[in-house]
């Protein structure tokens, strides 16, 4: 039997190594370990620097035996082995009689690969029951320990990094050369080797060069196959037809623009005239608006539905929480006044209805809101996830909105889009700054729009880091500040990670995937502060007297809106939340927010937060509380958000922190497996240059017929990120 890419694994590196390969890195096929490509290469005499270990972490090290002593009486003898880089050392522990032979062969100056978890015992650093394989030719297999370079692989603790290197070589040695599908004018324009050679020389280069080489043409494939995709997305988009939904010069738009109590912003009208032009087309509209939170989108928004409204269509507004939902709803009867209630005594003759419709409504509530839906009575649906499911039909849906798309996946936008007769117009906002690499990418079947001036008379926010570890006192200062606020007729938010009453957490559940800091950072420390702590610690604590009340994600619609409602209208001085605050809750009154343990919340995240201050005519500040210590990256991250409002300028830095398939976020994260080497900020122009290329690969032949070594890994890129919608779904 010939050895393909899709043989399985056990067939060919046995069942021992073909186990914890599947289970611990999801390896099944020869294919699999061929693109498990090494995290780094180990040049053979080069030592690997100790002074940047975590502890926690699983690490492969190359580095030089220094000493060997035998320790303690028996039966707790132990050696204790001392290696080093040439500077910093680390310890390596074998504990028991049995292990005591190894000093014979852990003698100083021996070299050798040392696989552990990294630990600490008062002051030394560890690996304790280290595995290795020495460098001295001992353990050599193959002659491989005297190649040019070690690739050091994602390994577990079941398989290490030199088992997965020889089960690499051994599959080589079976398979025959791989045919390239990437035409081969495109790979001498860009200068790019070829796969069977690029697939070989990422594991096992002679030197650096063909390693550079090797990744650039991987890089290439991740980024050209995302691009291809994209670019039917956009082909079959464009052919499709839509319903032109013109602007009419009498509707509810022209009547709404006149009643509107302030002037658009130049940004404002001109994306408004952009949405109003793709809207009359007779194709579907796919654009995606980015605006700096509080560059007030959700008029431009609305702008769009009552265009279409006032077309005959229907608009449709997703949005990713039910306080959000509910939120818009409100903003939208109020800000559409008398036009809001169409067939309703005391509403205007032609006016329109705003339905709300999401998961928990009351059954009688819920049946209203589907029935204004279906008969079309009303215009504008606003909803949750729930607006997606089945049961939920519309007369004649014309636009879908969907605000605050990160949370929401492509399948997702579909699934509401495919309940219109003809694909329906789409407009997606967001209020997270995307940088232009990963809006080519996770946005790439969309156009961009930026809304970048914020309207006029906005207050600015200052940020300050409270780091109570060292500063104690100024904790205190940050509840003095809050009574100084409420006293002066303001409002506050506490932002708190958790909500702490055993059940699961709102990041759990709405949270944006991946824009936490990095698990190990945060991994082996004191829970983070919950909401219902923190509220109880308050109340009788440092701000007693004022009055306070909870937001979380688990409350029941009808306390969340009660709670909305109550801070909406003052009755509520200080919210202690969750992040359920993070996107578009609008009350311009509170000026100050103090997020507690704040380094627990990404760059993107906190800055999201901050933007519910500062939306009213007084100055917002905003506090971010932290007992992470000084000089390490959560305190840089906070320092950072302190030191800018630039949302473009914090996302560039987020998209810097945060692993790839991590920015692709839950949006996409399918793409989570495929794209292995292409960093979105590294690899702007690979992009950039993979998008050409695809696009008029596509345009030439749109089903690539003529590639079908293409057409298979766009294939695979589907499959993928449908498997991993199923998965989370
Ligand atoms: P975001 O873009 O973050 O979703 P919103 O749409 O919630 O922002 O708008 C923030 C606030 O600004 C709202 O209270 C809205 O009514 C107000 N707003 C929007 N446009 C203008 C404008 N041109 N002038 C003054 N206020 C505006
Ligand atoms: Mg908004």
């Amino acid at each position: 039997m010939t050895t393909t890419l899709d043989t399985k694994l056990d067939g060919v590196v046995g069942g021992k190594t073909a186990t914890p390969m599947e289970r611990g890195l999801g390896l099944r096929t020869v294919g699999d370990l061929v693109r498990h490509y090494p995290r780094r290469l180990a040049q053979r005499g080069e030592l690997t620097p100790l002074n940047r270990l975590q502890i926690g972490e699983d690490v492969t090290v190359v580095a030089e035996v220094q000493s060997a002593m035998r320790q303690g009486r028996h039966p707790k003898v132990r050696l204790e082995v001392v290696v080093g880089d040439g500077r910093n050392t680390l310890q390596l522990v074998f504990f028991g009689p049995k292990q005591l032979w190894r000093d014979k062969q852990l003698v100083p100056g021996v070299q050798g690969l040392f696989s552990g978890k990294v630990g600490k015992f008062k002051k030394t650093w560890q690996l304790a029951h280290p595995e290795y394989v020495l460098l001295d030719g001992s353990d050599d297999d193959g002659g491989r320990l005297t190649r040019p370079y070690i690739p050091i692989y994602p390994a577990t603790k079941e398989i290490r990094s030199w088992q997965i290197a020889k089960a690499v070589r051994q599959v080589f040695a079976l398979l025959d050369p791989l045919p390239d599908p990437l035409p081969a004018e495109i790979r001498a324009r860009r200068g790019l080797i070829d796969i069977d050679t690029a697939l070989h020389t990422i594991h096992d280069p002679d030197d650096y060069g063909q390693w550079v080489e090797a990744r650039k043409r991987l890089v290439w494939d991740e980024a050209f196959t995302v691009q291809l995709t994209l670019a039917q997305r956009r082909v079959v988009a464009a052919a499709n037809p839509a319903v032109p939904r013109p602007p009419r010069a009498d509707g509810l738009l022209a009547r709404f623009d006149a009643q509107l109590p302030f002037r658009l912003t130049a940004g404002q009208r001109e994306v408004g005239d952009t949405l109003a032009e793709e809207l009359a087309r007779p194709h579907p509209m796919h654009r995606l608006l980015q605006g700096e939170v509080g560059s007030g989108k959700t008029v431009v928004a609305l702008r769009a539905m009552l265009q279409v409204v006032d077309a005959g269509g229907q608009a449709a507004l997703l949005a990713p929480t039910e306080v959000l939902a509910a939120q818009h709803a409100r903003t939208i009867e109020q800000l559409l006044g008398p036009l809001a209630q169409g067939g309703l005594l005391g509403g205007a003759d032609d006016g329109t209805r705003v339905a709300l419709l999401t998961g928990s409504l009351p059954a009688a509530a819920r049946k209203r809101a589907l029935l204004d839906a279906a008969s079309g009575a009303a215009g504008i649906v606003v909803g949750t996830h729930a607006l997606i499911q089945d049961q939920v039909s519309f007369a004649e849906l014309g636009l879908v909105v969907v605000d605050e798309q990160h949370r929401f996946g492509v399948e997702q936008r579909d699934a509401l889009r495919s309940k219109a007769v003809q694909p329906p117009h789409l407009l997606v906002m967001t209020a997270t700054p995307i940088p232009r690499t990963v809006a080519m990418t996770v946005f790439g079947d969309l156009e961009t729009s930026v809304l970048s001036e914020l309207p006029a008379g906005r207050s600015p926010i200052s940020t300050s880091v409270v780091p109570v570890a060292t500063k104690p006192a100024w904790l205190d200062r940050a509840w003095q500040r809050i009574h100084e606020e409420v006293a002066a007729g303001h409002q506050a938010y506490v932002v708190c990670p958790r909500i702490g009453d055993d059940g699961p957490d709102d990041e759990l559940d709405d949270g944006p995937d991946g824009d936490a800091p990095p698990d190990d950072e945060t991994s082996a420390r004191r829970p983070p502060l919950a909401v219902l702590d923190v509220l109880e610690a308050l109340r009788s604590g440092p701000l007693a007297g004022l009055r306070l009340d909870v937001l979380h994600g688990r409350m029941t619609p009808d306390e969340k809106d009660r709670v909305m409602s109550g801070f909406s209208a003052g009755t509520i001085d200080v919210l202690v939340a969750t992040t359920v605050v993070e996107v578009g809750v609008d009350v311009p009154n509170a000026t100050v927010m103090t997020v507690m343990d704040a380094d627990r919340f990404g760059v993107s995240q906190l800055h999201q937060l901050r933007g519910r201050i500062g939306r009213g005519s007084a100055p917002g500040v905003c506090l971010l509380v932290t007992d992470a210590p000084d000089d390490t990256p959560a305190r840089e991250r906070l320092a950072a958000v302190a030191a800018t409002t630039d949302g473009f300028e914090l996302a560039r830095l987020d998209v810097q922190q945060r692993r790839e398939g991590d920015v692709l976020g839950s949006a996409q994260s399918g793409r989570r497996s495929q794209l292995k080497l292409l960093s979105l900020l590294r690899d702007e122009d690979v992009i950039v240059a993979a998008r050409a290329e695809a696009t008029d690969l596509v345009a030439a032949d749109p089903e690539l017929a003529g590639h079908p070594g293409l057409a298979e890994q766009v294939a695979d890129l589907i499959a993928d990120e449908r498997a991993e919608y199923l998965d989370k779904a």
